[in-house]
Parts: structure tokens; C-alpha cells; sequence
């Protein structure tokens, strides 16, 4: 069976030492969250995590979630039970406006506190998520009387959320959606049509579900400038608010998946079902990608919590796991062989595991503290730059976490050998419930487009000159110091690489787009490799510091530095790639005419 550790002392380092959390109690409710309450959160967290939400992660991918001749879904036995225990210990709504129920806590808190919820079970841990996303679209683009009526139910989890854009006919490509909403003439509009995919569509967890439908407002406009957003309850409300009767939804199917199976994914019949607009006529996609954001920085927290999960297990194991003899001589004498932990390709996989979990944590982090100032600081500038940050952040995040968080649960498998193959251990789930992160909420080849299509020559480029200049700056400060020497050089010459690939960009793309469309997947992962450099750089300075003052956790300290170096000498080459990839244009990638594939 798989176990589970939440990794809290690496939380706390990143937070409180990398990031100096402490800094930043200016900011509305991180006062609330002083450091102090803040690691008896995380404690809180994660006995939750594993003491209720893992235990049910094996039973929950076995049994799968059944649908009945009624329509009506049940979840996996326990996830009920465990679902309540969430909602009662206040976690839907710890970073929600206190008006509406929620705690006000730093986004932050709710982000260090997501991994270890999602890493012990990510299916179950899907419908709050949702519901999170949903709230955030209703806070942003709701009227009052949409927030009053549907917001205090959703933080206290009674009710639960819904994202619905996928048709059949219509997945990256919302400018093809069909689904119809035909106003009633009170302010209400009947929605038709039938939407597939949707996570968390149907179930018995909650007493409604608040779906948010992308339809087309008879009349609109073709394509994406006509559609709009829709609040669509499962049950219809009376005019208190309360539950009165069905609406006009039922969930049609269940998808049989791959993994993900404790999540019930639906296909779900709209028919005449009344719902109330969500933000402007045919300002649907502004208003569905508030949830969109929010939504792909948890899925990218899914791909690094998946990751740091199976990690542990394969560590374990390989410790455990009697096979061979080491290259430097016996190291088990007892023993008929050494543990297969003795053997470099072993350790090279756990190292680039961890050292991949620890640096995606710190810029998950990081990024969760950008979301933070940009939603709270009262300092415009700050606030711009920190939304420039999460602009540029979020499809690399996405991207980049999946990509790597699949590729790590594989690598964890592999330490196994063929008993990771078998079901027994659990790492043939972890391997099945990462590979969706790399596809829903737009799969990582859209993150890269919108990365580098949109969101590098957003303002001219100003957002990506802000990372060039702060990790500029990190190694210029550091450069001439000895013991940082080791890091500095290879993260610069990642920089460097980076540069040379926007610079190939702004040469070669404008004229031909086929040379940004064939550029954007390295790019995006070029750019991921440097982030992630930095955070290890930041890591690695701080663990130096700490040691230089005499700090007592000498041993875990000394770990950041050994893994950072790892990082920037085996990890971090791999920008050299990718800037040879981009400079090559698109010309034998698109060669070939159709016909010959
Ligand atoms: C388990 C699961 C849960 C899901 N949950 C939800 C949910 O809750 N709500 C919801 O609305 N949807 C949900 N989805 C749908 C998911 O978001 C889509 O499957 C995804 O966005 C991709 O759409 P598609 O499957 O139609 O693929 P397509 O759009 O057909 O894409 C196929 C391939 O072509 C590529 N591609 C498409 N267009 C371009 C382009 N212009 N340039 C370059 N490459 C392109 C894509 O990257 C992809 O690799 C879920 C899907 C699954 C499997």
C-alpha cells in the first residue's frame, strides 16, 4: 500500500525562510496567518491529508464513482464522510472572503495546504477544487444578489461547483460551442445543449451543484466574441435561496477513464434549465477564465503533488528493495544484496525527482504569494508587477508542473521495476491520475501558445523582461561570492539561453508563425528550467545563510545544497536543448504534407 508524509518542514523552509512570509503581514489576512498559525495550519492540513483523504486514495481508484438508472451519482465509499470532514474544519473557504463565510486567509495557505490534500487524494480532492474555481468567477463577475445567494453555501461546501465549456464537437476550440440560452424576458435565460467532461458534474457529496455553462445568447455573435457564462443550478432556488426542485439537468453518462476514477466525470444534458448570466452578454470567456486561472495554477499543483507523493514512495522502496551489489564494494554484508538505493542510476532518479519537487514547490509558492499582493496589496505598482508575474507564471505552471509531475510518477514507477507495474503499490495510479493534468483545463501544448503568443508580448514584453532582470539581478549580486559561484554560473547560462530564444522569437516568429507555434513547447520548458533554477538558487543562498548564522537543522540545510547542485549541473544543461530546438525553426516540422503521416 502507498503511504504518504506531508513534506510540512519543506513548506515552512520555502514560505518563511525562502520567501520571508513574515515580510509580508502588511497584507490583508496574512496578519491572521502570523508564522506561528501558520505551521499549526499546515500540521492541521496534514493530518487531514493523511490520515483521512490518503487512506481512501487506493479504494477510491478501484471502486470508481457509479451511475444510476435515476441519473443520480454515488462517489466512492468514505469520500462522503471524508468530503464533510473538509468542509466542517473550514477548508473550502480558508482563503474566501470573510463576508461570505470564508477565513480571509492568505491564498497562499490554501495553495501549501492544497498539495498535501491533492498528493494524498487527487480525485476526491477535485470537487472542493472546482468549487474554489467557481467561487472565484461568482466573487469577480457576480451581481450582489448572485454572491449573496450562492457564495455562503459554496465556502461552507453544502453546495458545490462545476465548470462546463466542453461539447463534443468543441474542446480547445470554444468559438465552435453550440450549447443555447434563449432569455425568458425576466432576467433568466432556459440554457440547451449538451456539454462532456465535466469533473464533478453529477454526485452525492453536496446538497446542489452550481454549474457554470458556457452557452451562446440567441443572436450573438459566431465564434468566441458570442458567448457568455451561466450560473446554472442543479437544483432551481425560491426566492429565499432555498433548494426548490430540479432543473432542467441531468448528468447523461459517466466517461470510463483512465484514472482520476474516484472523480466522477460527466456527460451532462442541459435541457430548458434556468440559469441567470454570469458577468456581461458575450463576455462569457473573460469571465469563465477567472476560473480558468485559478484552475490551472491547481492543476499544476496536482502535477507537483502527484510527483511528490510517488517520489516518496519509490524512496522508500528503494531503501527497502534488496537487488544487486553496489560498484564500490558491498554495503549490506548481512544481507544476500545491497538495497537498490546504492546503485547511481537509482539515485540519479530520486535526485532528479526531489530536486524537480522541491524547486516546483518553491515557485508554486512564489507564485501563490504573487496572486496574494496582486489581489490585496494597496500599492498599484506592486500589484501590476505581481499580475504581470502570475500572467507569465500561470501556462508555465501548468505546463511545465504536469509535464514534469507525469514524467516523475513514471520515473518512481521505474525505481519499482515491475512491481510498479502491478497494481499493488499504488504507482501504476499515481502514473494514471498525473497524465489528465497534462491535458484538461487546455492541454500544455495551448499553455505554450498562450505563453508565448499572448502572454510574452503582453505590454511589450514587460512581464518577461521583469523575470530577466530579477534572475539578472540574483546572479549579479552572487556572482562573485565562491561558495554561490557553483549555482550562479549555471543559472546564468540558463538565462542566457532564455534570452537568445526570445530574441530568436521576436526575430524570426512575426513573419512566420509556424516559427512561434513549432518554438512554444521548449520555450515554455526553457523558461520553466530557469524558474526553477532560481528557486534554487534563492534555496540554496538561504540554506547558506542559515548554516553561516549556525543554524541547528545543519544536516536538512546542507541537503538544499547538494540538491541545488545536482539541479544546476544535471538538470539545468537541458536549456541548451531547447534553445538549439527553438533556433531551428519550423521547417522540418511542418515539411512533410499531410498525406504522408
Ligand atoms: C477527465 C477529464 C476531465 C475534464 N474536466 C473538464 C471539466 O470539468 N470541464 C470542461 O469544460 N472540460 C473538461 N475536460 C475537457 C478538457 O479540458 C479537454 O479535453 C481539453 O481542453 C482538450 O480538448 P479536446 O479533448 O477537445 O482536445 P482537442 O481540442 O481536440 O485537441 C486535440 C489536440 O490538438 C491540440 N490542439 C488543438 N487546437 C490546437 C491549436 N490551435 N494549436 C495547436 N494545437 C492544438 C491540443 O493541444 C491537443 O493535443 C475534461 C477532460 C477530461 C478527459
Amino acid at each position: 500500500m502507498p503511504t504518504y508524509r506531508a513534506p510540512v518542514r519543506d513548506t515552512l523552509f520555502v514560505l518563511r525562510d525562502v520567501l520571508g512570509y513574515g515580510r509580508y503581514d502588511n497584507l490583508p489576512g496574512f496578519a491572521d496567518a502570523s508564522p506561528d498559525v501558520l505551521e499549526a495550519i499546515l500540521a492541521e492540513g496534514a493530518r487531514l491529508a493523511e490520515n483521512v483523504m490518503q487512506p481512501l486514495n487506493r479504494a477510491g481508484d478501484t471502486e470508481g464513482c457509479t451511475r444510476h438508472e435515476d441519473g443520480s451519482v454515488s462517489t466512492p465509499k468514505g469520500f462522503g464522510e471524508a468530503y464533510r470532514h473538509y468542509c466542517e474544519g473550514g477548508w473550502m473557504g480558508l482563503s474566501a472572503p470573510v463576508e461570505y463565510g470564508g477565513q480571509g486567509l492568505p491564498y497562499l495557505v490554501h495553495s501549501a495546504v492544497g498539495e498535501y490534500l491533492s498528493s494524498a487524494n487527487m480525485a476526491l480532492m477535485m470537487y472542493p477544487g472546482l468549487t474554489q474555481g467557481a467561487i472565484a468567477a461568482i466573487l469577480t463577475h457576480g451581481t450582489d444578489a448572485q454572491k449573496n445567494r450562492f457564495l455562503p453555501k459554496m465556502i461552507e461546501g453544502a453546495w458545490t461547483g462545476t465548470m462546463n465549456l466542453t461539447e463534443p464537437h468543441c474542446g480547445t476550440d470554444l468559438g465552435l460551442l453550440r450549447t443555447r440560452a434563449v432569455p425568458n424576458g425576466d432576467g433568466s435565460y432556459k440554457i440547451s445543449g449538451q456539454k462532456i467532461f465535466i469533473s464533478a458534474g453529477e454526485h452525492d457529496l453536496s446538497e446542489n451543484i452550481v454549474h457554470l455553462v458556457l452557452a451562446r445568447i440567441e443572436g450573438a455573435p459566431e465564434g468566441t466574441k458570442g458567448i457568455s457564462l451561466f450560473i446554472v443550478p442543479k437544483l432551481k432556488l425560491d426566492e429565499d435561496g432555498n433548494p426548490a426542485g430540479p432543473n432542467g439537468v441531468s448528468c447523461g453518462a459517466l466517461e470510463e477513464k483512465m484514472g482520476i476514477h474516484g472523480n466522477a466525470t460527466c456527460v451532462m444534458n442541459y435541457d430548458a434549465a434556468e440559469g441567470t448570466l454570469l458577468g456581461t452578454e458575450n463576455g462569457g470567456l473573460k469571465a469563465m477564465f477567472t476560473m480558468m486561472n485559478e484552475a490551472r495554477l491547481g492543476v499544476g499543483m496536482q502535477g507537483l503533488a502527484i510527483a511528490e507523493a510517488a517520489y516518496q514512495n519509490a524512496a522508500d522502496y528503494a531503501r527497502e528493495r534488496l537487488q544487486g551489489r553496489a560498484l564500490t564494494g558491498v554495503k549490506a554484508p548481512g544481507e544476500k544484496a545491497d538495497p537498490i538505493i546504492v546503485h547511481p542510476d537509482i539515485r540519479r532518479m530520486l535526485m532528479t525527482m526531489r530536486a524537480f519537487n522541491e524547486a516546483g514547490r518553491a515557485l508554486l509558492l512564489w507564485t501563490a504569494l504573487q496572486s496574494d499582493i496582486a489581489h490585496r496589496s494597496e500599492d498599484e505598482a506592486e500589484r501590476a508587477q505581481a499580475e504581470d508575474h502570475l500572467a507569465l507564471m500561470t501556462p508555465v505552471i501548468k505546463g511545465v508542473l504536469t509535464d514534469k509531475g507525469f514524467e516523475n510518477a513514471v520515473m518512481a514507477q521505474q525505481v519499482f521495476g515491475g512491481h510498479g507495474y502491478i497494481e499493488e503499490h499504488g504507482m501504476s495510479q499515481f502514473v494514471r491520475d498525473a497524465r489528465i493534468t497534462q491535458i484538461y483545463e487546455g492541454a500544455n501544448g495551448i499553455q505554450a501558445l498562450d505563453l508565448v503568443g499572448r502572454k510574452l508580448p503582453q505590454d511589450g514584453g514587460r512581464a518577461v523582461q521583469t523575470f530577466f532582470a530579477t534572475v539578472g539581478e540574483f546572479c549579479e549580486t552572487h556572482r562573485a561570492d565562491e561558495k554561490m559561484a557553483p549555482y550562479t554560473k549555471a543559472l546564468k547560462k540558463g538565462l542566457n539561453d532564455l534570452q537568445s530564444a526570445t530574441l530568436w522569437l521576436m526575430q524570426n516568429a512575426m513573419q512566420k508563425p509556424d516559427n512561434a507555434g513549432a518554438a512554444s513547447y521548449d520555450y515554455m520548458h526553457l523558461l520553466g528550467l530557469v524558474a526553477l533554477g532560481y528557486m534554487w538558487g534563492r534555496t540554496v543562498k538561504t540554506a547558506q545563510d542559515r548554516l553561516a548564522e549556525g543554524g541547528e537543522d545543519t544536516s536538512f540545510l546542507e541537503e538544499k545544497l547538494v540538491l541545488g547542485r545536482f539541479f544546476m549541473e544535471r538538470v539545468m544543461p537541458e536549456t541548451g536543448a531547447h534553445l538549439a530546438r527553438i533556433a531551428s525553426g519550423a521547417e522540418t516540422v511542418m515539411a512533410l504534407p499531410a498525406e504522408a503521416f
